[in-house]
């Protein structure tokens, strides 16, 4: 039987994998995704990774899947459907029906964009409703497009935008930004992103495809349309644990229960990187935790 199953392939998963086989633990990374790198292969500059200044997020992707790669890690591509574990073994069932056994799993499957959950999101989901600036970004050169949120994703999304679209409106719940305050100045600054603070989206129209947005403040409670052709939406992730919820214990937003070492409410279960419970989720932090959750693997397989 394997040591180690890894589950995902963002920066917590990947370094995990470079200090599993630096352990020469027999282990496998398993992906969701057909492209390693998590949630930065969308993000268009880090800028926060020491020593990697202004380095593009899919590349700072690739550089962790080939250093992982070089030192022999395996991978497979698979939906993770079931998860079951006992004190002998962790079980993972995939879409494929394939199952993997190994003594011990480190989950680092991430977190996925937090729906608006308003009328029109579904529905023009693909028509003008996107999440990832990044990747549908350039359909939308010359128009008009709204980023909804107040974090970094949110505002990075914005002065991505502003490079490319005719107007951005950038609509935020509060009149304080939780991104980094370089980033608002810069975002301040651009002559074509307009401030929408106090106020919330509360649909998203058209017919087949995004036309406007109705928006309300918060503080007046007047609503308005705004005319876009496109909506970003960037309020947050939620984690991507609900196949783990019989194995390991969940705080109430869903993060797996876990401290810096990744142990969790099961001894031979660990997590690491933004599905466990944390005060900072970056990149230098999920690489941290990948790093530490291998080390407590080390240590439990030792003390078996
Ligand atoms: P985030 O920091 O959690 O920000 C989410 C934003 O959405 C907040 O401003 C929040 O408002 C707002 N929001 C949440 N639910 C909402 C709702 N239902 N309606 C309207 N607004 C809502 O999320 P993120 O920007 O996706 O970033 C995720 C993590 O990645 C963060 O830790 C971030 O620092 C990190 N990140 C880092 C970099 C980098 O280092 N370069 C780049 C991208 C992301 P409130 O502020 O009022 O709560």
């Amino acid at each position: 039987m394997r040591d180690l199953i890894i589950i995902g392939s963002g920066p917590a998963g990947l370094t995990a994998a470079i200090y599993a086989k630096r352990a020469e633990l027999d282990c496998i990374v398993i992906e969701k995704e057909a492209i390693s790198g998590g949630q930065i292969i969308n993000t268009t500059e880090i800028d926060n990774y020491p020593g990697l200044y202004h380095m593009g997020g899919f590349d700072l992707g690739m550089k962790f899947r080939e250093h992982a790669d070089a030192l022999g890690a395996e991978f497979v591509e698979g939906n993770v459907v079931e998860f079951s574990r006992t004190d002998e073994k962790v079980t993972v069932k995939l879409e494929s029906g394939e199952v993997y056994e190994a003594k011990t799993a480190i989950i680092a499957g991430g977190a996925k964009h937090r729906p608006l959950s308003v009328p029109g999101e579904d529905r023009l989901r693909g028509a003008g409703v996107s999440y990832c600036a990044t990747c549908d970004g350039a359909f939308f050169k010359k128009k008009i497009t709204a980023v909804n949120g107040g974090g970094d994703v949110a505002v990075e999304d914005a002065l991505f935008l502003s490079r490319l679209c005719e107007k951005v409106y950038l609509i935020h719940r509060r009149d304080e930004f939780r991104a980094a305050k370089t980033i608002v100045t810069a975002a301040k600054a651009a002559h074509n992103i307009e401030f929408v603070l106090d106020s919330v989206i509360t649909e998203i129209k058209g017919e087949n495809k995004t036309e406007a947005i109705s928006v309300k403040n918060v503080k007046t409670g007047e609503t308005k349309d705004l005319a876009v052709d496109g909506v970003f939406i960037a309020v947050g992730m939620l984690p991507e644990s609900e196949v783990y919820k019989d194995a390991v214990k969940l705080d109430e937003k869903g993060y797996i229960i876990a401290d810096e070492t990744g142990k969790t409410s099961a001894p031979n279960v660990f997590a690491a990187g933004d599905i466990r419970t944390k005060a900072l989720r970056q990149v230098v932090t999920a690489a941290a935790d990948g790093a530490n959750a291998v080390t407590s693997v080390e240590n439990y397989l030792h003390s078996l």
